[in-house]
């Protein structure tokens, strides 16, 4: 008789649920996930959640395997050496491998004022928080939302078409991730939208007010609600359990997502940093390094050799309000290029991505093993030469750029 092997599953985002589904491939595997909530978070869609078109959430039972354990409860420390977990709510749990798939959520408000006054919407209680707030505001109000990555965009065009008075003050430029193109169509959308959009390299937000926010160059602009959107973090769960993390607390592993610290602990999703170069904080990237997470997990049950991450990627998809969207394509490498679909079909395909998400998982939950994307050849060459770079001391990240 094979002995049982228990893994357990930190954080029920994208990179969890798949990792969980696919690991209930074996029989003699036990599949603990533990998350906070007893709801899956679709977070892709909270701007829609504050701008009163969706709730965000989804069943776990339609996107979890029957097989996996849901324990609702948050882990509070990591204890390697006696490989088991400390729950908030309940005692410790023992575990032969550990997936670390615990996500992200806002960057830390340390712009004066942002942590009083400001509402971020990187998780579901954040957006939750700001629903009624706006609900409360007059509609005439002015909604000030502070960076213009996708998180941003799509808020501030999400209120905007829900009649909101709505200025998007950039950071910097406006989608950094876009073409060229692609950038003016968005901005064209906007325009359209009402938004007033602040960019340049003065447009940093430095104050924030409960009815303003200052501009780096000490402009004043009124401000009723101010969302912020700027940047991620991860929980510094990793880090204060004593295992190496980025400098931003993702957990450091090797090209298998195994920890540099312990072959028994796998990361996944926002919360990894594979090689010190961590993919982009994206659903798009959670899923199939869920998916690889548990593959070396499976592999090393096999006895054989974890295969290294091959992330390959296609496009950035962003929502310009219900009617509108883009989807800007992108090289394998995860740079934006020339082309891009918007308008009402880029809407569409935004949705479409939106749905096929759950269904993924959901596919992985009925049949484990089925999900293919992160053996999708391609993203691999550009990869090997920022190791290569990052071996011989180049910086990594000014290579990426390129
Ligand atoms: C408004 C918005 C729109 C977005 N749109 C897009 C998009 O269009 N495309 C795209 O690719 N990406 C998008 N993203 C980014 C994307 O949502 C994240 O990159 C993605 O959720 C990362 O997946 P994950 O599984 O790593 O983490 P998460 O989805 O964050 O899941 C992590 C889970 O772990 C739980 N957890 C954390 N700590 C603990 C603990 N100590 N114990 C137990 N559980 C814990 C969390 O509560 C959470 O449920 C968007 C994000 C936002 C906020």
């Amino acid at each position: 008789m094979t002995e049982n092997t228990n893994v357990v599953v930190i954080g029920g985002g994208y990179a969890g649920v798949m990792a969980a589904n696919r690991l209930t491939r074996r029989a003699d595997v036990t599949v603990t996930l533990i998350n906070p909530r007893p709801d899956f978070v679709h977070r892709v869609r909270l701007h829609q959640l504050v701008g009163g078109s969706d709730d965000a959430v989804v069943a776990y039972q339609d996107v979890l395997a029957d097989g996996v354990r849901l324990m609702v409860d948050t882990v509070t420390r990591i204890d390697a050496a006696e490989r088991s977990v400390t729950l908030a709510a309940d005692g410790t749990l023992d575990y032969d491998y550990l997936i670390y798939a615990a996500g992200s959520g806002s960057a830390e408000l340390s712009v004066p004022g942002a942590a009083e006054f400001a509402y971020p919407i990187s998780t579901l209680e954040e957006a939750q928080r700001l629903r009624p707030v706006l609900d409360a505001a007059p509609a005439t109000a002015p909604v000030t939302v502070v960076g213009a990555g996708p998180t941003g965009i799509e808020t501030a065009a999400e209120l905007a078409e829900a009649g909101r008075t709505v200025t998007l003050v950039c950071g910097g430029v406006l989608g950094p991730y876009l073409h060229a193109r692609g950038r003016r169509s968005v901005a064209k959308r906007l325009a359209k939208l009402g938004v007033t959009v602040i960019d340049g390299s003065d447009a940093k937000v430095t104050a924030v007010a409960r009815d303003a926010v200052r501009l780096a160059h000490g402009r004043e602009l009124p401000s009723e609600v101010t969302v912020w959107t700027a940047g991620f973090g991860v929980p510094d769960l990793a880090a204060r359990s004593g295992l190496s993390t980025d400098a931003v607390g993702r957990l450091l592993t090797d090209e298998t997502l195994t920890s540099v610290d312990d072959e028994r602990i796998v990361a996944a999703g926002d919360s990894a940093a594979p090689s010190n170069l961590p993919q982009r904080m994206s659903c798009q990237a959670a899923m199939p390094l869920g998916a690889r997470a548990a593959d070396t997990v499976l592999s090393r049950l096999a006895g054989e050799q974890p295969e290294p991450i091959h992330q390959s990627y296609w496009a950035q998809c962003i929502s310009l309000g219900r009617r509108t969207g883009i989807f800007q394509a992108a090289n394998r490498s995860d740079v934006a290029v020339w082309f891009h679909i918007d308008g009402g079909l880029g809407a569409r395909a935004k949705e479409f991505v939106c749905n096929v998400i759950p269904k993924h998982l959901a596919d992985e939950a009925h049949k484990p093993g089925s999900y293919s994307v992160h053996r999708m050849s391609g993203g691999v060459a550009k990869r090997r030469q920022l190791l290569r770079a990052k071996r011989a001391g180049a910086p990594a990240a000014a290579d990426r750029a390129a």
